[in-house]
């Protein structure tokens, strides 16, 4: 199984919604895939139609050790996508673990192929992080093999994205030294927009291949989804904004090592 953190400390920059489509594209693709939600507003539950009272055993029981993948993990309307939820418990987590030994491990412990024994043999695994670079992201970043970073075209997202490439190497060089990057993919993109295009120039140039190809635009129909609790890819398959995830998807697979390491 090879997990992906979907990070940025900045708050509605898409990490969600890239999240939900990108696991609801690769599961389409045949893969067995696995959405972590570590947000604590759900968002990524939510939109994926997992209603609150269907909650039961979440991403917080799983940091917490009170329950296995087995019991956390539920499937989700997608074929072959399943879904460990969050619920507004989890903002606890982040204060709870602060006194916990090996509080920066627990969501990797609980990823282990030990721990998932035999269980469910998924091949990609997602994991929704939430706005900030505190506990629950770095849990996330070190359970991670690496990292996808979705990057709103606007005039400060250089800065942010340097803070969030700092905290990466302190990963590295302390937890988790095999984590990668396997891309930055642009986000809301807006053609009309001149600063947009400035920044994503700016973007390419400074970090190169690292960039995703594939861009994806602003689309009404993305926003509109997940009230409807469904991927765009369902909601609306054929949008602008479900063929730019179609092809982000493609590129990612490419970008992924040769062998799918099965559980
Ligand atoms: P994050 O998880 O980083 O906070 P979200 O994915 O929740 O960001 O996106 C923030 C808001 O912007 C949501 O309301 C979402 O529906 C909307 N949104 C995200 N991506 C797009 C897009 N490409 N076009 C239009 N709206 C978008
Ligand atoms: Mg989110």
């Amino acid at each position: 199984m090879i997990t992906i953190a979907i990070a940025n400390q900045k708050g509605g920059v898409g990490k969600t919604t890239t999240a939900i489509n990108i696991a609801t594209a690769m599961a389409a693709t045949g893969w067995k895939t696995l959405l972590i939600d570590l947000d604590p507003q759900g968002n990524a539950s939510t939109g994926l139609g997992v209603a609150a009272a269907d909650r039961e055993n979440t991403s917080y029981d799983l940091l917490l050790d009170q329950a296995t993948l087995a019991e956390c993990a539920q499937p989700t309307d997608i074929p072959g996508l399943d879904i460990v939820p969050a619920t507004q418990d989890l903002s606890g987590a982040e204060v709870e673990l602060v006194s916990v030994v090996d509080r920066t491990a627990r969501l990797r412990n609980a990823l282990s192929a030990q721990e998932r024994g035999s269980f469910a043999g998924y091949e990609v695994c997602f994991i929704d992080c939430p706005p900030s670079l505190g506990l629950l992201t770095l849990n996330a970043l070190c359970a991670a093999d690496t990292l996808l970073v979705p990057l709103q075209c606007e005039f400060f997202a250089l800065e942010g994205l340097s803070q969030l490439l700092q905290t990466v190497e302190r990963v590295q060089q302390g937890f988790n030294t095999d984590l990668g990057i396997v891309g930055v993919v642009l986000t809301m993109f807006d053609r009309r927009n001149r600063l947009t295009d400035q920044v994503a120039d700016d973007v390419r140039d400074c970090l190169g291949k690292l960039v995703f190809d594939s861009v994806i635009p602003r689309n009404v129909r993305l926003s509109e989804a997940p009230s409807h609790g469904m991927p765009a890819l369902v909601y609306d398959h054929n949008c602008s904004g479900s063929r730019a995830y179609i092809g982000l998807a493609r590129e990612l697979i490419g970008r992924l090592p040769e062998k799918r390491k099965a559980a």
